[in-house]
């Protein structure tokens, strides 16, 4: 994949490009700015693509700022994977991680600041009071009875709610701007909140903490964020920054664009869904591979390359749509194809036995690590009388669309030898537990010598040389394209999205897979060794492999 050689373009970048022509900027700064308060998910991807990448092709910056406003539900853990996962993505942040935090005290002067302009007042009413005065989408709202107060009572008001005068919810601080604003957001928004709570950066300095969109914008200003990229849901909010900028003693404008959040077919996207379904347990953790984390995908064997691509060919609009999964696989599938090495895997083994084969002989074949591509190099493949085959390449009679084993017909070991099954032996339940057959020793790379040619190569591994592996089969966590849209998510769980298969026999050089690093199983799919093995797991020999995709979109057409 070359990325760098046909970039996207976008409304976005266009207007950067208008910005740059006319000489409004000569620089562009760019930011990602997420909220420490869960793991990144591909909807962030697409985010962290757009801003760092619009900061590498314009030879600009982009900042990592963490928006940290609410204590109580951010965790330096969330923090510290965050920075991994966008390193992990490929991308570097200019300078030091900023925090939202790192701005309390100019946030805290610019609050006075607007109490000392008449523009922000000490609000004593109560929750359900504040939500009456609001009014509603229909109806203008009514002012505040505390709107009034004087400048120097307002700011001995704030001084003491800084100083942990007032219980939390007591009273807030409100922006004095139009309680008919047609924008909800507009009618005197609270602007600083007590609460008493730990922060992960600024530990107990603080009992008072700036409300995000406050301090969002104001982030940004600070850090001469040129094009502030943010998601539609915040449109409306935009008139609020622009409030925030202009009524402040600030030299810095930012401006605000907004594109359309990614939502993929399959899956939930909502980090509140995602935290229920780690609580509960639902999944295995945040990186479980059937999340739709960066975490989990990296887990899984997707590489950054495809995310990347992924965001790239999604394209950044205002229009909202869902994205089918297809468009995801077929992403990972390309890079996979042209990448991966491939190695034999069996994963529902039954013996083959070769009774012309010497007993004790072993033959170290060498086998090419991709089809195509050379420099993968080779690798040796040990081949014995007993191996293992898909118990699903064997059948006692078959028509002619089966190209696998069937008695009295041929087919070509992968890399290997042509053999033709003789018999087999069954257990008391009829299911076939070994096939016995003959092989051809002048096949090996070879054709047969009497002209037939068979139709079919399945894979193998030698029984004495096999190693044992766990090999996990993910599929989609839900049932439905749209669970957002189901009233309890609960209901449209996929009750097969793992299933474990404990007792897979895999070749011999499996024993070095990298985690994270997918092979083709060849006729499987893509897998990758998991990554959260434990040392004393891989010091017993331990191998666990989390498939990646399929070889081909199947789940498609089996579910039309
Ligand atoms: P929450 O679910 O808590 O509202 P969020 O998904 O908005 O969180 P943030 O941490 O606030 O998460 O997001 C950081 C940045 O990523 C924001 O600029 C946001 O617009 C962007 N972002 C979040 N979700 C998506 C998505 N699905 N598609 C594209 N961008 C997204
Ligand atoms: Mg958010």
């Amino acid at each position: 994949m070359s990325e760098t050689q046909n970039r996207p373009t976008n409304f976005i970048r266009q207007i950067i490009d208008a910005d740059l022509a006319s000489g409004k900027y000569s620089q562009i700064h760019t930011r990602f700015p997420p909220e420490p308060n869960g793991y990144l998910h591909i909807g962030h991807a697409k985010s962290i693509c757009l801003n760092f990448g619009i900061a590498e092709d314009y030879n600009g910056l982009c900042n990592l700022r963490f928006d940290d406003t609410n204590p109580e539900k951010e965790d330096i853990d969330y923090v510290n994977s965050i920075q991994e996962d966008v390193k992990w993505l490929g991308f570097q942040w200019a300078g030091d991680v900023h925090y939202s935090s790192d701005y309390f005290d100019q946030l805290y002067g610019y609050a006075v600041e607007l109490i000392e302009k008449g523009l922000a007042y000490v609000c004593f009413l109560n929750a359900e009071q504040t939500r009456e005065y609001r009014g509603t989408l229909k109806q203008p709202g009514k002012n505040s009875p505390y709107r009034d107060t004087s400048v120097a009572e307002n700011l001995a008001l704030f001084e003491k709610m800084r100083k942990g005068e007032f219980k939390e919810g007591e009273c807030a601080l409100r922006a004095k701007i139009d309680m008919a604003s047609s924008f909800m957001c507009m009618r005197d928004p609270v602007i600083y909140r007590i609460k008493f709570a730990h922060h992960h950066q600024t530990g107990d300095k603080w009992c008072i903490y700036p409300m995000y969109d406050f301090t969002h914008c104001i982030s940004d200003a600070i850090e001469g964020i040129t094009h502030s990229l943010c998601t539609l849901e915040f449109q409306d909010n935009r008139r609020l920054y622009d409030w925030v900028i202009e009524n402040i003693s600030i030299e810095h404008t930012p401006h605000q664009y907004e594109f359309s959040r990614l939502n993929l077919e399959y899956t939930v996207m909502s980090k509140r869904k995602l935290h229920t379904l780690v609580e509960e347990k639902i999944v295995s953790g945040w990186d479980d591979p059937r999340m739709p984390t960066i975490a989990a995908f990296r887990r899984r064997g997707f590489t950054p390359a495809s995310l990347r691509e992924f965001a790239k060919r999604i394209g950044v609009t205002k229009m909202d749509n869902t994205v089918e999964m297809s468009v995801l696989e077929a992403c990972i599938r390309e890079d996979l194809n042209d990448n991966a090495p491939r190695a034999m895997a069996v994963l529902a083994p039954i013996k083959l036995v070769i009774e012309n084969y010497p007993e004790n002989k072993v033959e170290e074949l060498t086998l090419k690590n991709h089809p195509s591509d050379e420099s993968q190099g080779t690798r040796i493949v040990p081949f014995s009388r007993e191996l293992y085959i898909e118990k699903e390449d064997f059948k006692e009679e078959a028509n002619k669309k089966y190209k696998r084993l069937v008695l009295g017909k041929a087919v070509r070991l992968r890399g290997a030898y042509v053999v033709t099954a003789t018999r087999c032996d069954k257990d008391e339940q009829g299911n076939i537990t070994t096939v016995y057959c003959t092989y051809d020793e002048k096949t090996l790379g070879k054709n047969p010598e009497d002209g037939t040619k068979p139709k079919g190569v399945i894979h193998w591994v030698s029984a004495e040389h096999a190693l044992n592996a766990e090999v996990r089969i993910y599929d989609r966590l839900f049932s439905v394209p749209n669970p957002a849209a189901a009233e309890d998510f609960h209901t449209v769980l996929n009750p097969d999205s793992l299933v474990v298969i404990e007792q897979a026999k895999v070749e011999p050089s499996l024993a070095n897979a990298e985690a994270e690093k997918a092979f083709q199983f060849e006729r499987q799919g893509y897998f990758c060794l998991d990554n959260k093995i434990s040392a004393q797991e891989k010091a017993a020999g331990k191998l666990v492999f989390n498939r990646t995709v399929g070889l081909r979109d199947t789940w498609a057409k089996m579910n039309k």
